[in-house]
């Protein structure tokens, strides 16, 4: 489509402003473009963070000579027409305003040339205002050279952060295109060096490879795009539970191939990942989100970052359950890493995959996800189980660790651990149930809080009875408490009340407060590590968490146990 100014009736529409705040935000618009120009190879250049000079160099379709100035006029766009446009929105740019933000506040050169025009067009803008134009050879496709960004609005100059913060944020830009686009080939060079090089084969494997290294891509599970027609289709790849990180930056969604910020889809993925990953810490997911583009408003924020669903639980709980199903169908015991002995000729056996490691306690099978509901989805419904080989328990060790020996070699269990997982599933079902076993203490236990404590807790007495406990107030910061959870009788109870209150402080973090009561009760009324166990007491506890959905990870995500095959045990012993 030529470009044209947008009619006034559809330019009111768009939800503009200044989009234009550090140079990570030239580039984003720079490559936008050459992506919407059908470009193959994308190069972009940088200079002192950006802010002495972006280059972004495109192989597309380059822009008509006659169309160049136009171009730079707001509102000015060749990708819609009408108000209708804009609700299917099929390309990254559609307000026209980018190429006259950009000049408007730097020195610009552009250089293009038409695919079908034998002679392409320089022209060079200045604070907005075109300084020059003449004809140039040069192959089909564009180039344009951002230099000195800001050097008229000292002020937003005044708020950029230091060349690496800068460099730093157009590294992440690039490599979010890279990986919506696997198809394209992008270079970064920030000054003389190389940042990043990615081959453009197509596949999403190769960009991750490219990007994060090849450890953290073999870590990454794979959630193949669905092939048949589907309203939304989820695919990308996530990462082991293993991978966590502690930020939410590597928690990267591309909706239509558009990189967008969701907090609700973030929460999508750290919920159905929680007690798999420890607390505080996030996954890493590049997940692509495929839906008819009428389903998703684009135009709601200047930078277009964000964008509104139609359907939004429809989406989200097509995130969750996609991430949740790969992560049970993969997720297995880890493996231990033997450490380096001092034999010679020894090396480091391979890093065990989840084929060699599993112990296929028990997983959803394929269909039989647990349903979810709308808005507060949780993955609640108990899964269907599979029985499973038990495992025979050998005995102790240290007080703390359970020995035994299955099918596929030898574990060792974290009796503490494990015993948490039990708990916190039986208590999360009672709770459900609404019928969590309590018990009255033989004498009310009285309790001495803080005031801030005091007020937490006041507000939390009712919330408190749903989980067994019985406490009332008795005046000032004190408390009688006068029933508690069954399984908390003979434990440290003000203990484990003043935790909960320091969750209730901390309260909707990573985890809920409910969420974050059930794991401290089960903490506190699971085996602790140094206790003796009798036989019996080490083949029921194994039993039990046979039985619970989430056997190899207890409720903080940490593992209950560890795995020596069979074959790893022949290979350290020297017998293959
Ligand atoms: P938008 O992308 O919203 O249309 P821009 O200001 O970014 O607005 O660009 C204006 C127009 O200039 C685009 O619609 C497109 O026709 C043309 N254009 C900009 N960059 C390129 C490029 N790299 N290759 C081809 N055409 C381009
Ligand atoms: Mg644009």
């Amino acid at each position: 489509m030529p470009i044209r100014i947008l009619p006034p009736e559809v330019a009111v529409k768009i939800a503009a402003g200044e989009v234009i705040e550090r140079p990570a935000s030239v580039a984003k618009e720079l490559i936008e473009n050459a992506i919407d120009a059908g470009a193959q190879e994308i190069h972009v250049e940088i200079a002192q963070g950006g802010r002495r000079l972006v280059k972004v160099s495109d192989d597309g379709c380059g822009i008509p000579a006659d169309e160049v100035e136009l171009a730079f006029a707001r509102h000015a766009t060749s990708k819609l027409q009408s108000v209708e446009d804009l609700y299917r929105v099929r390309t990254l740019g559609f307000r026209g305003e980018a190429l006259a933000s950009i000049a408007a506040v730097s020195r610009l050169t552009l250089t293009t040339r038409a695919a079908d025009e034998k002679v392409g067009t320089l022209i060079r803008l200045e604070g907005g205002e075109i300084i020059h134009r003449e004809p140039l050879g040069r192959p089909p496709g564009t180039m344009v050279l951002v230099e000195n960004l800001f050097f008229n609005t000292p002020v937003r100059l005044k708020f950029l952060r230091s060349d690496t913060t800068e460099a730093g944020h157009v590294a992440r830009l690039l490599s979010s295109y890279a990986l919506a686009f696997p198809e394209k080939r992008f270079t970064l060079q920030n000054g003389s060096r190389l940042v990043l090089r990615t081959t453009g084969t197509g596949a999403l494997y190769d960009a991750i490879v490219a990007i994060y290294g090849v450890d953290v891509a073999e870590q990454m599970f794979p959630i193949p795009r669905p092939e048949e027609d589907q309203p939304v289709k989820v695919w990308g790849y996530i990462g082991a539970p293993s991978l966590h990180r502690s930020n939410r930056l590597e928690i990267i969604f591309f909706v239509n191939r558009r990189w967008v910020q969701d907090n609700a889809l973030s929460y999508a993925i750290t919920e159905a990942y929680r007690t798999l990953i420890p607390q505080g810490r996030y996954p890493v997911a590049i997940l692509n989100i495929e839906l008819p583009p009428e389903q998703v408003d684009v135009n709601i924020h200047p930078t277009k970052r964000e964008v509104r669903f139609r359907q939004k639980n429809l989406v989200f709980v097509s995130v969750q359950k996609a991430v949740r199903s790969t992560l049970m169908a993969k997720h297995s015991v880890p493996a231990v890493q033997v450490p380096r002995s001092p034999l010679a000729g020894w090396r480091p056996p391979a890093r065990s995959t989840p084929s060699q490691a599993h112990m296929a306690l028990e997983l959803y099978r394929p269909g039989e996800l647990p349903r979810l509901g709308d808005s507060q989805e949780r993955l609640s419904t108990p899964p269907q189980t599979e029985r499973l080989p038990m495992l025979r328990v050998l005995g102790q060790l240290a007080q703390t660790y359970i020995i035994a020996e299955g099918p596929g070699g030898m574990y060792l269990i974290d009796q503490h651990a494990a015993h948490e997982r039990i708990r916190y599933e039986e208590l999360k079902a009672q709770r459900e149930r609404a019928e969590v076993a309590s018990q009255e203490l033989l004498e009310p236990l009285p309790i001495e809080l803080s005031p801030r404590q005091a007020t937490l807790l006041e507000a939390h007495l009712e919330d408190l009875a749903l989980y067994g406990f019985e406490i009332i107030p008795f005046g000032g910061s004190t408390f009688l408490v006068k029933r508690v959870p069954a399984q908390l009788v003979g434990q440290a109870i003000a203990a484990a009340i003043m935790e909960l209150l320091d969750a209730a402080i901390d309260g909707g973090k990573d985890f809920s407060w409910e969420e974050q009561t059930l794991i401290t009760l089960a903490c506190h009324t699971a085996i602790r590590a140094g206790q003796t166990l009798s036989l019996e007491e080490m083949r029921t506890l194994i039993q039990q968490l046979e039985k619970t959905s989430l056997p190899h990870t207890c409720p903080h995500g940490r593992p209950t146990m560890i795995h020596l095959s069979q074959a790893q045990l022949e290979k350290e012993f020297g017998r293959r």
